[in-house]
């Protein structure tokens, strides 16, 4: 049995790992994969202690950092996907696609994922101009018309990166309020390549072989509009991947996990989580990071005094 089992490869999950090894607690790590959300991004700004760096290379850097330190104390199981955490009278059970793993205490950092356009289409259209990476495919969309969806700093962004390459750039979106920064808002909106409707619903996606156009109801009027367009970039947000925990540890009506913000320990004794897939306000590389720093500081304290 291992002392912990830390589930996913991100910036929370590696931190974890590299502080189990450092503590010499006993691990077993499992991850589907090394990439991390941010690895889509073309340079990440805020990764303290790092000016700039691409989010492939980060990906690569957290495998790398893990490697150097796991020696025999952190046993890495990469390409697996966790599937349900049980408790058990010992501990706990981990089920994979490769196998059940037992450990004392779990450390949940399985982050989060894309939240899809559910509109009629939106399935039919995937990969054939609905997209949800503008730095992997906004390259594919040169001199066209292209929409993206949302208003957080994900939509802003990828428009940013768009405006290298597209002819133009709509964004949509849902409130009258845009929720990304105000600094990057005023810089994007500035480009005359851009233009933004707020207020705007998505409601279809049409086309033939590949999309060719979206439409939106406005939200005041209930006019419904039709914008002829062949590159639909999607930034509407991201649900918690934790469904294989729910009935492990209590989540929050978005499926967050719920913690103690002080230990990051979960509803149930032995269970933390860390980043993104917890009910934490924030949610960036940084603060993932330090959530499982913490959290292992905690499982050490947890396990020492068993
Ligand atoms: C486009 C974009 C750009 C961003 N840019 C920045 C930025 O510049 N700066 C910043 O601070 N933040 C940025 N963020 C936010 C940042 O990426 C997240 O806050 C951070 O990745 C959260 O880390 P995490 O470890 O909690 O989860 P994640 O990064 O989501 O990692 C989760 C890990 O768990 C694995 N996993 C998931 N489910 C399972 C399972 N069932 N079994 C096994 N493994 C599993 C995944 O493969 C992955 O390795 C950005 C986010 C996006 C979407």
């Amino acid at each position: 049995m291992y002392d912990l089992a830390i589930i996913g490869g991100g910036p929370a999950g590696v931190a974890a790992g590299v502080y189990a090894s450092r503590k010499r607690i006993k691990t077993i790590f499992i991850t589907k994969d090394w990439n991390s959300q941010s690895t889509v991004s073309e340079g990440i700004e805020n990764w303290i202690g790092t000016v700039k760096i691409s989010g492939a290379d980060f990906a690569k850097n957290m495998e790398a950092h893990l490697r150097a330190y796991a020696s025999d104390v952190v046993d890495i199981k990469t390409g697996v996907l966790c599937q349900k955490v049980t408790k058990t009278d010992q501990g706990f059970e981990v089920a994979t696609d490769g196998g059940t793993y037992s450990a004392k205490t779990v450390l949940i950092a399985t982050g989060s994922h894309r939240r899809k356009l559910e509109v009629p289409g939106g399935d039919t259209y995937e990969h054939k101009g609905i997209t949800y990476c503008a730095s992997c495919d906004g390259p594919m969309f040169t001199d066209r018309d292209v929409v993206v969806i949302g208003g957080g700093n994900a939509a802003f962004e990828s428009a940013s990166q768009l405006l290298a390459y597209c002819k133009s750039v709509t964004l949509l979106n849902r409130s009258d309020e845009f929720k990304a920064d105000p600094i990057t808002v005023k810089k994007v909106l500035s480009n005359p390549k851009v233009r933004a409707i707020k207020g705007a619903i998505p409601t279809e996606v049409k086309g033939d072989k590949f999309a060719k156009s979206i439409s939106y109801r406005d939200k005041a009027t209930g006019e419904i509009t039709e914008l002829p367009t062949t590159g639909i970039f999607v930034e509407i947000g991201s649900i918690p991947t934790t469904e294989f925990a729910k009935d492990v540890v209590t989540v929050d009506p978005y499926g967050r996990i719920v913690v103690d913000p002080r230990t990051q320990a979960a509803s149930t004794a032995g269970v933390w989580a860390a980043g993104d897939c917890t009910d934490g306000i924030y949610h960036q590389n940084n603060i993932a990071a330090g959530d499982a720093v913490k959290a292992l500081e905690d499982i050490y304290i947890y396990l020492n005094a068993k």
